[in-house]
C-alpha cells in the first residue's frame, strides 16, 4: 500500500508552496479527456471557489485532486511532492478529504454510526464524537437519529463533521449548497468560514453560488474542461453571468490570470 509523507518539511521549505496543485492536468473517463489542461493552486488556509455550469468538469477536478482519477497527463502535487497516481485512500490518510456531491453519508445509519466511519484514520470513536458535537452541537442532539431522516442541511453538517473528524489538511467540497434553501446554505458557509480560519485549505465547487464569492479568497470559472478565469472574487463576479449565459470563453482572446 502506498503511503504519502506530508509530515513537517524543513523550516521555510514550504513557504509559498501550494498545499495542493494541479499542473497542466488532462483527465477524464476511459480514453476521453474532459479536463483539458487545468492549472490550479490551493494555498495554506485558503478558500478557493471553483464555479461553473453543469458538465464543466468541476467534479472531475475534485476527483483528480482526491486521487480518484489519475491524470492522463500533467500532475498532482501535495505540499510540493508529486503524488500523481497515488491512490485515493493513501491521499485521504495524507490529509486530503473529499465531501462528495450528495454528501456521501449512510442514510440508514444513525448520526453516531456515520461518525464512526471517521475512525479509519486512527482517531478514537470517543474523540471523533467529541470533536463533531463540539463543532456542530445540533448533531449531538441528534446522535441517535437515522441520518436519512434529518434535514438536508443537517445531513450536510454530518458530512462536514465526519470529514473534519479525520483532521484533514485539505478539504474538497462538491456542491455544498445543492438542494438547500439559501438560509441553510448561509449557515453552512459560516461553518466553512470558521473551518478555513482554523488553517484548513478548502477547494469548494459550486454551480450557481454568487454567495460563495463572499467567503472565498480566490475563485475560478470553469467551462468545457478549462479553467478560464481565476482571481480575487471581485474580479470573478463580473465574469460569472457571461459564463452562465453561454458566452464563448473558449474563443481566442479569452482572459486567464495565473492561479
Ligand atoms: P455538475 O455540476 O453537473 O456535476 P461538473 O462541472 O461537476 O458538473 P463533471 O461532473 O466533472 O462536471 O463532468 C464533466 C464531463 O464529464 C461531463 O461531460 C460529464 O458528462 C462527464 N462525466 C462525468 N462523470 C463521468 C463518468 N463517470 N463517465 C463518463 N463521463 C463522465
Amino acid at each position: 500500500m502506498t503511503s504519502v509523507q506530508t509530515g513537517p518539511a524543513p523550516t521555510g521549505a514550504l513557504a509559498g508552496v501550494p498545499v495542493l496543485q494541479l499542473a497542466a492536468v488532462r483527465a477524464g473517463y476511459g480514453r476521453i479527456d474532459v479536463l483539458h489542461g487545468i492549472d490550479l493552486e490551493l494555498h495554506q488556509g485558503e478558500v478557493f471557489a471553483l464555479l461553473g455550469p453543469n458538465g464543466a468538469g468541476k467534479s472531475t477536478t475534485l476527483a483528480v485532486a482526491s486521487g480518484q482519477i489519475t491524470p492522463s497527463s500533467g500532475g498532482l502535487l501535495l505540499c510540493g511532492r508529486d503524488v500523481t497516481g497515488v491512490a485515493a485512500d493513501a491521499l485521504a490518510r495524507a490529509g486530503v478529504c473529499l465531501i462528495p456531491e450528495g454528501r456521501g453519508i449512510f442514510p440508514n445509519l444513525t448520526v453516531a454510526e456515520n461518525l464512526r466511519m471517521a475512525t479509519y484514520t486512527g482517531h478514537s470513536y470517543h474523540d471523533v464524537l467529541d470533536l463533531a458535537f463540539a463543532q456542530f452541537p445540533r448533531l449531538g442532539e441528534r446522535r441517535k437519529q437515522t441520518a436519512g431522516t434529518m434535514s438536508g442541511g443537517e445531513q450536510q453538517m454530518l458530512s462536514m463533521a465526519r470529514a473534519l473528524a479525520t483532521e484533514p489538511a485539505v478539504l474538497l467540497i462538491d456542491e455544498l449548497s445543492m438542494g438547500l434553501a439559501p438560509i441553510i446554505v448561509e449557515e453552512l458557509y459560516e461553518h466553512v468560514r470558521r473551518i478555513a480560519a482554523s488553517g484548513l485549505s478548502i477547494l469548494i465547487v459550486e454551480q450557481f453560488a454568487h454567495e460563495i464569492l463572499g467567503l472565498a479568497d480566490r475563485a475560478g470559472i470553469m467551462l468545457h474542461g478549462r479553467l478560464l478565469h481565476t482571481g480575487p472574487p471581485a474580479s470573478i463576479a463580473g465574469e460569472l453571468s457571461d459564463a452562465y449565459l453561454g458566452a464563448d470563453h473558449g474563443a481566442p482572446g479569452a482572459t486567464s490570470s495565473p492561479t
